[in-house]
């Protein structure tokens, strides 16, 4: 018994009758925050704009990637460089033909990008493949132009798929798409696509920074022109009715009459060009070569009577104002001392000391950017 107790006293230490409650035992010395043997990790060095803007023009898909991650990153040192990069870059843009690609989740534009890719790649040339998805947030911008999602043309040489950048609003989401579209045309990728999920507000984005705007849709569903919101109708240039396939057929075609006839009661858009409604099924690969044959005719068409190069203009301009629109705001709000003088006229509104009008008109007037 007696062994026992001193057993216990040497495997517990902290038992025997020395160590009573109120003492301060002894510790153990602390072992240092940082592990001893890591190795400190090399701060990256800032890519060189020179650099990155050389590589780009020799289509190099490394240094291209580098620079679509500067563009969207946030932190002001990659923006500064991003935007030297796209300034080098403008001047060998533009000679590509921006096709967005709509639909809602589900309407198989992922199977039909596939395709759609490989086709247009065996005429040579190169694809890029971006998404503008404002909720990719998320999901850490995985749910659109994941590679996961289009095996076989992730796998082709000349194409480069990059997901939606993932940060911030819509606009934001979509001004970083519209440099990218920039950077890949730099690159030589002579065939944009530009995927959007077909719900919101993100159609207008896309619609403003592509030559030809293609609305998927899904037949079956018994009163197809449901849930289709007007807008997007009237900015499609070519409607498409994927899964027309196996017992679908009847009604993709059924559906296609009606878009015909919803189509009649639009006025004419002002390129000029009446929007096709066609059948086709991503997944069986059947009526592919028509779809890109109607697009390979909307552009021979608005290059021939110079509506092209107007709404390539008219986007040009409209990204400026977009631009300066979205730095004006974010120069007020981001200043300091203005957000003190915000949160102070912000309670006395609350309080009816000041009218919102007189508060607004006070910080704006006390402006300095
Ligand atoms: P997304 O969400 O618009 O990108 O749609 P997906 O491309 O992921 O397709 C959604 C589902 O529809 C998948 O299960 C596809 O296999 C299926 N799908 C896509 N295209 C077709 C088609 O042409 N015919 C049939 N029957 N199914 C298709």
């Amino acid at each position: 018994m007696e062994e026992t107790k001193d057993m216990c006293a040497m495997a517990h230490p902290e038992n025997d009758p020395q160590f009573a409650g109120l003492n301060v035992n002894a510790g153990v010395s602390k072992p240092p925050i940082v592990n001893p043997y890591l190795k400190p990790r090399k701060r990256q060095a800032l890519p060189n704009a020179a650099d990155l803007v050389e590589g780009i023009l020799k289509g190099d898909v490394t240094r291209l990637a580098k620079a679509v991650t500067l563009v969207e990153s946030v932190a002001p040192a990659h923006q500064a460089i991003a935007h030297e990069v796209i300034e080098k870059c403008l001047p060998h843009s533009g000679n590509s033909r921006r096709i967005g690609i709509t639909g809602v989740p589900g309407a198989g534009k992922s199977t039909s990008i596939d395709v759609f890719g490989l086709h247009v790649l065996k005429n040579g040339g190169k694809l890029a493949v971006l998404a503008i998805d404002p909720s990719s947030e998320r999901s850490k911008g995985s749910i659109l132009g994941d590679k996961t999602r289009m095996e076989k043309l992730s796998l082709h040489p000349s194409a480069f798929i990059r997901p939606s950048p993932s940060a911030g609003s819509l606009g934001g989401v979509a001004r970083k798409t519209r440099e990218t579209i920039i950077l890949c045309e730099a690159a030589g990728y002579d065939n944009i696509f530009v995927e959007t999920v077909g719900v919101g507000q993100s159609e207008t984005a896309v619609h403003s920074m592509v030559d030809f705007f293609l609305l998927i849709q899904l037949a079956g569903t018994g009163d197809e022109l449901q849930g289709i919101k007007r807008g997007i109708m009237e900015m499609a240039d070519g409607i498409v009715i994927n899964k027309a396939d196996g017992d679908n057929i009847d009604r993709a075609r059924l559906a296609q009459a009606q878009f015909r006839s919803a189509l009649h009661l639009f006025p004419t858009p002002p390129s000029g060009w009446t929007p096709e409604v066609l059948c086709y099924s991503g997944y069986f690969e059947i009526g592919i070569a028509e779809v890109w044959d109607m697009i390979d005719r909307y552009f021979a068409f608005v290059k021939e009577n110079g509506y092209f190069e107007k709404r390539r203009h008219e986007q040009a301009r409209y990204w400026m104002y977009e631009t300066i629109d979205a730095e004006l705001r974010r120069r007020f709000y981001d200043d300091p001392d203005r957000a003190a003088r915000i949160a102070t006229c912000e309670r006395l509104v609350l309080s009816n000391r000041l009218s919102p009008f007189a508060a607004a008109y006070e910080l704006l007037d006390k402006t300095n950017n």
